[in-house]
């Protein structure tokens, strides 16, 4: 008996890649994953996760865990000038009042979402390097000479993806003239640090931001801060890139006691480069479509690239829950079609409010307004429900 259901294959295993494969098993799906690093693994900081993508991680089963290994964001969550003066409070619910915001250890959501699949699904050591349209399948193949066949590939291979130039001549990376220094701090080693907040100072040209993770028990920290065009040229886009912790205490010096206590800790440190790129005009060609940071990668100003690649992942699946093998292109499109306009739009608000909190206002008032005025935003952003569209996406394929 032949086969009606579509076979998937997706390469990339990082949070967007094993979300939809997750996904798409709940729907009954057969998926297999493909990831390049030797073993599965995150470098070591935290994501923030918002009620827009916790309430997919719930549907397909993850919500205890999330709730188990992450720690959940406090209401008293705030925004402060550069000295600690207090500007406004953070938007961390939902309209409702749905407090689903958690900071996660990266290594810790990789390792529920992957740990959730059926064995043999995640296969590591898979680079992949090439990609063929063959009649009714698509085809994959990797630098270890293995090759994947499937209805259908999903690119979720990061901001350096290799498959979307089988989509659409990518659009070049823009850097946005900053770079983040990240790491995490024992909290036991800042024992006056309150376990649950949210926290960033805004001072000129940069930010410092603060969350918990693992139930409070670590304190993730990022400092945003300009490079010049000589440092420009010489980063990367990268995740991990070393840092030096004295370069990043010298750059938050003089700022809110608070911060030089906490960075008296910091040990380590990776430097990334923040890059983004221009909304794609195409994400989908015939059986190959793109998901998560592959298909918009944006700024991390609004805390939402993983959080849309869930999204992604939800909608993709819930569009091809009861597709059949012949019907894979249009409903690649329809994916496609139903997520273009929203990240678009958190790729866009991601920049503006980078800028925001790096401007050089001239009446700080006026900032700071605009970020107590910004908590309507993310509540729009927080209440969106990609499932109900994409059902209607699906209705209208069938
Ligand atoms: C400083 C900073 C802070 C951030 N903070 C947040 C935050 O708080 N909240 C949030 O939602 N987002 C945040 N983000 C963004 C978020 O990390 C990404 O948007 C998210 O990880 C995207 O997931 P992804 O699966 O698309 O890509 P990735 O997580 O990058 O995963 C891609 C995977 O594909 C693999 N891969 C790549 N190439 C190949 C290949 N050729 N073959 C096989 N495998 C391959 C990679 O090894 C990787 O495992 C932040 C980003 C930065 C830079």
């Amino acid at each position: 008996m032949s086969r009606a259901r579509p076979n998937i294959v997706i390469v990339g295993g990082g949070i967007g890649g094993l979300f939809v494969a997750n996904a798409l098993v709940t729907h009954g799906l057969e998926v297999s994953v493909y990831e390049q690093a030797p073993a599965l693994g995150e470098v070591g900081a935290g994501v923030y996760i918002t009620p827009n993508s916790v309430r997919h991680l719930q549907r397909v089963g993850l919500g205890p865990a999330v709730e188990k290994r992450g720690a959940k964001v406090g209401e008293n969550s705030a925004y402060y000038r550069y000295d600690g003066r207090l500007i406004a409070s953070v938007q961390v619910t939902d309209s409702m009042g749905w407090n689903a915001t958690y900071g996660m250890h990266r290594a810790d959501l990789v390792d529920i979402l992957a740990n959730a699949l059926p064995a043999g699904v995640v296969r590591t050591g898979h680079r992949c390097t090439g990609f063929e349209r063959r009649e009714g399948t698509a085809r994959v193949s990797f630098a270890n000479g293995a090759v994947a066949e499937g209805d259908m590939v999903i690119g979720a291979d990061g901001i350096h993806s290799v498959l979307r130039a089988f989509v659409f001549p990518p659009p070049r990376p823009v850097f946005s003239g900053t770079v983040a220094y990240r790491g995490v701090i024992r909290a036991e080693l800042v024992t006056e640090w309150p376990a649950e907040r949210w926290e960033m100072w805004l001072g000129k040209g940069k930010h410092f931001l603060t969350y918990p993770l693992r139930s409070g028990s670590l304190i993730n920290f990022v400092g945003f801060v300009p490079v010049d065009e000589k440092t420009k040229e010489e980063m990367k886009e990268s995740w991990s890139a070393p840092g030096d912790p004295d370069a990043l205490r010298r750059e938050f010096a003089g700022w809110d006691p608070r911060i030089g206590t906490l960075l008296k800790q910091v040990e380590t440190t990776f430097r990334s480069a923040l890059h983004d790129r221009e909304p794609s005009p195409a994400w989908t060609k015939g059986r190959l479509t793109l998901l998560g940071d592959a298909a918009h990668a944006m700024l991390p100003h609004l805390g939402q690239g993983a959080n849309q690649s869930i999204e992604d992942g939800m909608a993709l699946a819930t569009i091809l829950a009861n597709c059949t093998r012949e019907a894979v292109p249009g409903a690649l499109l329809a994916y496609e079609r139903l997520r273009r306009e929203r990240t678009a739009k958190v790729q866009s608000g991601a920049r503006e409010n980078g800028l925001r909190y790096d401007s050089f206002h001239a009446d700080l008032n006026v900032r700071d307004a605009e970020i107590a005025g910004h908590a309507a935003f993310r509540k729009g952003l927080y209440d969106h429900d990609v499932v109900p569209e994409a059902r209607a996406a699906a209705m209208e394929l069938s």
